[in-house]
């Protein structure tokens, strides 16, 4: 029986004396300090017949690292629909694969799911082995809101469609939010102007670059401040989460921003008023007419009008 009360009584603590179970283990690896692995995750690296690797190359150094000689695979984005009948084949046959990425938790931004689901459906035990991600690690060290928080792997790398995206999430937010991204470094400084575009100058955000690496950084202040200091430097370089301390299109206790007060903001960040009417259309979901039509009324309910 579970118990609910002590969170210490049900740990598995025999595990390490009874072979492997037979299924697919999705095991986390490090985002940088090769330290941060578990050590289930190299019990079970050792313990498999065989490790499917994004590239087998880059597995192998941290499998060099650690003394494991397990065999590798590889398993990447253009070959895990075809490499999945063969790996579902050694599963029914009792087989224990292990499933890792190049760096952190397999199937977040990287392979893995189409993997799991297909064992999934063939009925094999599928068994998460924890461990580094970029995402929650950049979460908890951010300093923003970590209660309610929204990750979406990589933004559209060309603007037009990067920004429509930021405008559909703003849109759909119904409260403060933390809004996790990850982003390449030469994109970095584009992807923070859109982010300015849509939600103001001021709005908080937090890039976190090389986690667990030599030269970690977090920067951290409102949009502006962050692209001034990446703007200063030659080249952005490093791995980077982009956190977001998003506020929906409302404010304070559900009263919805006004157009006019919208339009206005806009304004000062340099859109004129047609393109600012179906900015906010898009934000809102609505007909640029119908943005228009609530301007007039807004206008009519003015007092003294
Ligand atoms: N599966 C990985 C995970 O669990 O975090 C993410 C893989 S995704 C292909 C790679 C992206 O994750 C990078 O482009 C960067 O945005 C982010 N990332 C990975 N390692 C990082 C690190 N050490 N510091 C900051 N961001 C990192």
């Amino acid at each position: 029986m579970p118990n609910d009360s002590d969170p210490l009584a049900d740990l598995d603590l025999d595990a390490r004396q009874r072979p492997l179970a037979p299924g697919l283990y999705l095991v986390a690896t490090p985002i940088g300090n090769l330290e941060d692995i578990t050590l289930r995750a190299l019990r079970v690296l050792k313990s498999v017949d065989r490790i499917a690797c994004e590239d087998t190359r880059q597995t192998q150094k941290l499998l060099n690292y650690y003394g494991i000689a397990t065999p590798t695979v590889s398993l990447h984005e253009h070959n895990e629909a075809g490499r999945t009948s063969e790996l579902i084949a050694d599963l029914l046959g009792g087989g224990r694969i292990a499933v890792v990425s190049d760096a952190g938790t397999p199937g977040i931004s990287d392979p893995g799911m189409f993997l799991t689901r297909a064992a999934i459906k063939a009925e094999i035990p599928v068994c998460p082995v924890p461990g580094a991600n970029a995402a929650l690690s950049a979460l908890i060290a951010s300093g923003l809101e970590t209660e309610r928080f929204l990750f979406f792997g990589f933004l559209p790398p060309k603007t037009s469609a990067r920004r429509s995206d930021l405008e559909k999430v703003k849109a759909g937010l119904n409260q403060p939010t933390t809004l996790i991204f990850y982003e390449a470094p030469h994109r970095i400084l584009e992807a923070l102007a859109d982010v300015e575009r849509v939600w103001g100058a001021s709005c908080r955000v937090v890039v976190a670059r090389e986690l667990t690496k030599l030269h970690e950084e977090f920067l951290r202040g409102d949009i502006r401040q962050v692209r001034e200091q990446l703007e200063g430097r030659e080249r952005v370089r490093g791995e980077i989460v982009l956190l977001i301390d998003a506020q929906p299109a409302t404010e304070n206790a559900g009263t919805v921003v006004s157009v006019q007060q919208r339009i206005n903001e806009l304004k000062t960040d340099g859109l004129d008023e047609m393109d600012a009417l179906k900015r906010i259309a898009r934000e809102r979901a609505i007909s640029k007419s119908e943005v228009y039509r609530e301007l007039q009324r807004e206008k009519s309910r003015k007092p003294g009008r």
